[in-house]
């Protein structure tokens, strides 16, 4: 019965932090899903679980200028707003928050958001200020939302670690985990795999399915380090690719570990100019 009238209900699209706190006065066990927009299944994933777990569900659309290193990714990140929204109502999503930069980032602030020397590591390594920008963001979501739980994909693993840890530290709200989508080739599913040429996008799916064939027949190695740099200059010579990193990592700290249990293979590489990440 409850569905039924849910059904009936209009979503909600705030623009402002005004509509939003309207929106949110008295609502009680609120789910969040941060996106940038172009929603695919791996958002929907996320949303799903939230729906599912919550009594109400916000979700925000909001391409966050501070977690690009690069002007032209920025530029070039992929935009499908009337998608998108058709997506969420169909999903009978609560609300959507569709934020301005004026509207996240208020001027007022004075945290300024610094990661630890032992987590520079990774993506912190190579994109410089990405996370900073990434936890700024979801401090200033979390201020405003206060949502009970808060949904992040494992796809973007470092990030998942690197906002609970920070997170879970300053509010009351817990970061959940959704496991990563994958299309029929093994291909984690990522708005940026839009950019991605069809024969692109053939090379990638080949390089999730080797990868995956890679992290099973890990426990035949004596040196996982040196196997897997072996393997990096294998794969940008066979693919033409440029393998930022290739590293099994423990994921409970993000340590470098030679041993597969508990631990996590993860790559970050560029096909032409796009970057993709993955962990297996
Ligand atoms: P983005 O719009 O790329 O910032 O992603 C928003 C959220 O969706 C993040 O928590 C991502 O980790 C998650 N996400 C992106 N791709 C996938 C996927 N293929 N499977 C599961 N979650 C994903």
């Amino acid at each position: 019965m409850f569905y039924l009238l849910k059904s009936f209900i209009q979503m909600k699209i705030l623009l402002n932090n005004n509509d939003l706190n309207e929106a949110l006065y008295s609502v009680q066990n609120l789910g969040f899903v941060p996106t940038m927009g172009s929603l695919h299944k791996g958002h929907i994933s996320l949303i799903k679980k939230s729906l599912n777990d919550c009594n109400k569900t916000i979700v925000s659309i909001f391409i966050n200028p501070k977690q690009f290193n690069n002007k032209n990714d920025y530029k070039n990140y992929p935009k499908n707003q009337k998608k998108d929204l058709l997506i969420l109502k169909k999903l009978k999503v609560d609300l959507v928050f569709l934020p301005k930069q004026k509207h996240i980032f208020n001027s007022k602030r004075i945290d300024k958001i610094k990661i630890n020397k032992k987590d520079k590591i990774m993506c912190a390594r190579y994109r410089k200020g990405h996370f900073e920008g990434v936890i700024d963001v979801m401090d200033c979501f979390t201020k405003i939302i206060n949502p009970q739980k808060i949904f992040m994909g494992e796809k973007d693993f470092q990030q998942f670690f690197l906002v609970k840890k920070y997170i879970e530290k300053k509010y009351d709200s817990k970061i959940i985990s959704c496991k990563t989508v994958r299309n029929n080739n093994k291909l984690a599913l990522s708005s940026r795999n839009m950019l991605l040429t069809n024969k692109e996008l053939n090379i990638a799916e080949q390089i999730a399915r080797n990868l995956i064939a890679i992290k099973k027949n890990l426990s035949y190695q004596k040196n996982i380090k040196k196997f897997l740099e072996i393997k990096k200059k294998k794969f940008n010579e066979l693919f033409n690719v440029n393998i930022e990193y290739l590293e099994l990592r423990k994921i409970s700290n993000l340590k470098i570990t030679n041993q597969i249990r508990g631990s996590k293979l993860f790559v970050a590489y560029y096909l032409n100019n796009v970057r993709l990440i993955d962990n297996f």
